[in-house]
């Protein structure tokens, strides 16, 4: 054979049409996933090419692999990539037709279901009907994984809990085959839990540093700036033939900020929940493609949207929680060139998260308040008291060992002034 019989190779190169694997750790994760001996868990930035682990795979293995993800937005766009490859794949939840969801249910009862991915939300795997029909097809032998992608949302301690990812414990109790978690924030204490919570023995762990060497983050202190809107058009100014995002904390944000730089002949749209699906199409699909160049949105905006040449990332106001950041700001530069990561900060903001998380938290736990306080610390203080390294503030923040990374932080090119000016502007507001 061309590849020596490696069927993971040929794979790779016929269906899947890439050269090579992106890294070592995208390789031997692979490997480890087709080889079937272990449950395996992933933590990998975004962009790094999660999907590959799972997907390639179970083009390969004899069975089907059952993918559980936590948005059909989310789950529609992968059916779609895999369909285009030739690759049987389908989804079933409560947006599936009844034609299809037959259809899918009879290649399930077959002695050997051709269909290869089978994308489905934690609510549809809770429902009896669908354990027992999943518990035949693994009795015959025909379930190859499972696999649990944002597998953070298992976690109270992450920072995206989704109460219905803890139904997936059940499923596993009751048909036991590899279990692959894929994240891309998860501290120790996330990755703990997770394992515990999707009962995974024997686990392998693949982790990539946190560490973005092509992301130049700066923290600015809005009240310090003359004119903080001023300061982001210098900065749009530049970069008049980018793409970029600007996220915002609220909506009518996102809209007065989309108007003014459309204003000053920025071509920028906003986007948010609170517009119909059909606009929020339009402005994703024209910024995807590159007709328009800004997006002003809000948080609801980015998972699972993968485009390549995002130049910056702009945080309007602070986001909540250090994981956040670290996963909003990463939609930059996922083609390994230079981005720009810029937050503009003021402790207004930082109070106003603290407020609003205090109003929304009445049935966290005691614990998962602590948690959710101490990520938004994390958040002020890497804004407030930068003491080191941008990208060593967030290893550490991730328990990963990062190198200072000498010229692509602010802190790293002046960290005298970038520490004064943080202090000045804390003072002030304390003052
Ligand atoms: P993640 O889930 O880790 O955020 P994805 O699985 O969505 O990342 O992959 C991100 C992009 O990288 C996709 O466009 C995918 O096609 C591409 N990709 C994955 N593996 C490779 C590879 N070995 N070579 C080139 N491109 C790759
Ligand atoms: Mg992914
Ligand atoms: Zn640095």
């Amino acid at each position: 054979a061309v590849d020596g019989g490696d069927r993971i190779m040929s794979a790779l190169k016929r269906v899947f049409k890439f050269e090579k694997f992106r890294t070592d750790l995208q390789e031997s994760a692979c490997r480890t996933v087709f080889e079937g001996r272990s449950d395996v868990f992933v933590c990998m930035p975004t962009g790094a090419g999660k999907s590959l682990l799972y997907q390639l795979p179970a083009t390969l293995l004899p069975g089907v692999t059952l993918v559980i993800s936590p948005l059909l937005a989310l789950i529609q766009d992968q059916v779609t990539q895999l369909k285009d490859k030739g690759i049987k794949a389908l989804a079933l939840n409560s947006k599936t037709k009844k034609s299809e969801r037959i259809s899918i249910m009879a290649d399930l009862n077959l002695v050997s279901p051709t269909i290869k991915l089978l994308y489905v939300t934690p609510e549809l795997l809770a429902t009896d009907s669908f354990r027992s029909l999943m518990g035949d097809v693994r009795k015959r032998g025909k379930l190859s994984l499972l696999v649990v992608d944002e597998a953070h949302c298992v976690s109270q301690w992450g920072h995206d809990f989704r109460p219905d990812f803890l139904k997936i414990k059940d499923f596993r109790i009751l048909n036991q085959c590899p279990c692959i978690a894929l994240t891309a924030t998860a501290n120790k204490s996330v990755q703990k839990d997770v394992v515990k919570q999707l009962q995974m023995e024997d686990v392998k762990t693949f982790t990539a540093s946190v560490f973005r060497e092509n992301l130049y983050y700066v923290v600015k202190m809005k009240d310090l700036l003359p004119s903080p809107f001023e300061d982001l058009m210098k900065f749009l100014k530049n970069r008049r033939d980018q793409t970029g995002i600007i996220y915002c904390h609220q909506r009518i944000d996102c809209v007065s900020l989309a108007k003014d730089l459309s204003g000053m002949g920025f071509s920028a749209a906003a986007y948010h929940a609170g517009l119909t699906s059909n606009i929020r199409d339009k402005v994703q699909s024209k910024w995807m493609s590159g007709e328009m160049k800004i997006i002003t949105a809000t948080v609801s905006f980015g998972m699972g949207v993968d485009k390549k040449d995002v130049r910056f990332v702009v945080h309007w106001s602070m986001p909540g929680s250090l994981e956040s950041y670290y996963q909003e700001s990463g939609r930059a530069g996922r083609d390994g060139k230079r981005s720009e990561c810029v937050l503009y900060y003021s402790r207004e903001d930082s109070n106003l998260k603290s407020f609003l998380l205090k109003q929304s938290w009445n049935n966290y736990s005691d614990e998962k308040k602590m948690a959710t306080m101490k990520s938004l610390e994390a958040m002020t203080k890497f804004c407030e008291q930068p003491d080191n390294c941008r990208h060593v503030l967030i290893g550490n923040y991730f328990q990963d060992k990062v190198e200072k990374c000498g010229e692509m932080c602010d802190y790293c090119v002046d960290p005298g002034s970038t520490a004064n000016k943080a202090s000045q502007a804390k003072s002030q507001a304390s003052g």
